[in-house]
């Protein structure tokens, strides 16, 4: 039987309600203090998840896409110059490539971790190469000792994409651990309402180690202000207001709960369907901890949109991320990108499917999206 809440991708009322006496208590202190701009709250949050993150710098911003425009503005690159990153992603990164008239240069993916091929990166650096931007997709992190190593050897920068993965955790080979977003010269992320850590509305931040990085993102983020009305640059307005930070801090301390509960489905689901030829499961390699912003399979041999429509009419919802890849998207054709050049991108784009994970998934739930999901797998 269907348990008595409606399944979905992620359940925000359910989330509001476990934690409503706090959040409401902190709306309404915004509320009364009239600080809605730059107030104690957003102050308070950044350390807060500086602390967490262990970095000395977080900048909150507007947004995850504004954290992404506001990491390239900061390292002073020219037009034309190129910024490798993957073609199997959310839009964001290389539309903030493409806006600030850098280049996107894609490089394939690995079919089980969904993440850039580290080992097909080389091949694509040339004298205008400047940055690699990879994103930590689904939540897992990376392979990031191969990639910082490559970009030591080449003297690029390291933006990492962690709008999807904050709280993941990666081991070097040293047995030093980091978190998504802090082993590259600048991290950033997103508090959209669904991401791990979620606000109310739009939210971001920057982390970085760099002093002089931090200062200029932040100067970056007020309309390239150093001090008040003194504007050293073209920046942009890019800001988390109280209220979004207040409830962000409320959230924080459960950030690495949430992630757990997301672990224990994922582990479910991987159990569930590990001896199914049907059903490719994601690869998750020892050195890194995955935050399962999405569960990600890839079907084989079976009809994808059937099995959708008929985990619909089960009342299980189910998505495709991400339907198209990157470099075959109409806006970025000007770049003679064609059908082929990443097969591995494309091919996921054909196959994967993305079942319902979130924290406020019950045990019920889980089973019965586990039967559906086998049953349907079975008779189509
Ligand atoms: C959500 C997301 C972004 C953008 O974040 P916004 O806050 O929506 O601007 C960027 N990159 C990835 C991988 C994302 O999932």
């Amino acid at each position: 039987m269907i348990s008595r809440r409606r399944i979905q991708m992620v359940d925000l009322q359910s989330q509001y309600h476990r934690l409503e006496t706090e959040i409401d208590k902190g709306i309404k202190a915004v509320l009364c203090s009239g600080q809605f701009i730059n107030g104690e709250p957003v102050k308070q949050f950044a350390a807060h998840l500086a602390a967490y993150l262990n970095v000395p710098y977080v900048i909150p911003c507007g947004n995850g896409t504004d954290a992404l425009q506001i990491s390239l503005m900061s390292l002073h690159l020219s037009p034309g110059d190129e910024v490798i990153t993957t073609p199997f992603s959310f839009i964001a990164a290389a539309e903030a490539i493409a806006l600030l008239n850098l280049t996107p240069v894609f490089v394939d993916v690995e079919a089980d971790t969904f993440n850039i091929d580290i080992s097909r990166i080389e091949q694509k650096i040339t004298s205008r190469t400047k940055v690699l931007l990879p994103v930590h997709l689904f939540g897992q992190c990376c392979n990031m000792q191969s990639l910082l190593s490559f970009a030591g050897t080449y003297h690029l920068h390291v933006i990492e994409d962690a709008c999807q993965s904050l709280g993941a955790r990666y081991r070097m080979s040293s047995g030093e651990e980091y978190h998504a977003g802090t082993m590259g010269n600048i991290g950033c992320t997103s508090f959209f309402p669904s991401k791990n850590l979620g606000c109310y509305g739009d939210g971001g931040a920057i982390f970085t180690r760099d002093t002089l990085l931090a200062d200029t993102a932040k100067s970056i983020a007020s309309h390239g202000q150093s001090t008040r009305y003194r504007h050293d640059r073209i920046g942009m307005n890019s800001r988390l207001d109280s209220l979004q930070a207040t409830i962000l801090d409320i959230k924080l301390p459960y950030l690495d709960i949430f992630n757990e509960r997301r672990r224990k489905i994922a582990t479910a689901y991987n159990e569930a369907f590990a001896h199914n030829e049907h059903l490719l499961l994601p690869n998750m390699p020892e050195d890194r901890s995955h935050v399962f912003h999405q569960y990600t399979l890839r079907l084989q041999g079976k009809n994808r949109e059937a099995c959708i429509q008929a985990l619909n009419e089960a009342g299980i919802p189910a998505m495709i991320y991400y339907p198209v890849p990157l470099h075959l998207q109409k806006v970025f054709a000007n770049y003679g990108y064609r059908q082929g050049d990443f097969p591995v991108a494309e091919q996921l784009c054909q196959t994967v499917l993305s079942l319902p994970i979130c924290p406020e998934l019950d045990n019920q739930q889980l089973d019965y999206i586990t039967d559906i999901f086998l049953k349907i797998i079975k008779k189509i």
